[in-house]
């Protein structure tokens, strides 16, 4: 698996030739603002090696996906969800045709913010 594809959308983001929305950058994740957004919140984590969905993923992906899991929720109060419990928010990782993804380099929704929302 190559480390970018020049046809992807979310590769093209993480270069920087897409315009976007930043929340968050490091060596290895981008986190910027879905473009239709769903709920007052509404982000996308992805990591900057191009790996085209969770079904792709190998045990050294591990620390990868937990670093974004760990970082979703600080991510999320930064961006202006409540505080738990009362405040909330989905994590929804779309795989494949059936899990309903549309672009296909791998992504965490992070959804939230006071309801209600335009899906869910
Ligand atoms: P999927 O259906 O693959 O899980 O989600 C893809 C998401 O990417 C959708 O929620 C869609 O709104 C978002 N999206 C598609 N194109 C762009 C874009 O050019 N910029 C941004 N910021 N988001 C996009
Ligand atoms: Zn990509």
């Amino acid at each position: 698996m190559s480390l970018h594809d020049p046809n992807c959308l979310f590769c093209k983001i993480i270069a920087g030739q897409i315009p976007s929305k930043k929340v968050y950058e490091d060596e290895e994740l981008f986190v910027f603002h879905d473009i239709h957004p769903w709920a007052p919140v509404h982000f996308l984590m992805v990591p900057k090696q191009h790996i085209p969905s969770m079904a792709q993923l190998q045990p050294e992906h591990a620390g990868l996906l937990g670093r974004m899991m760990v970082l979703a929720p600080q991510l999320a109060a930064q961006e202006g969800c409540r505080p738990y419990p009362q405040g909330g928010f989905r994590v929804i990782a779309n795989t494949g045709d059936d899990g309903g993804q549309e672009v296909h380099h791998l992504h965490l929704h992070v959804i939230g913010g006071p309801r209600p929302w335009l899906k869910g």
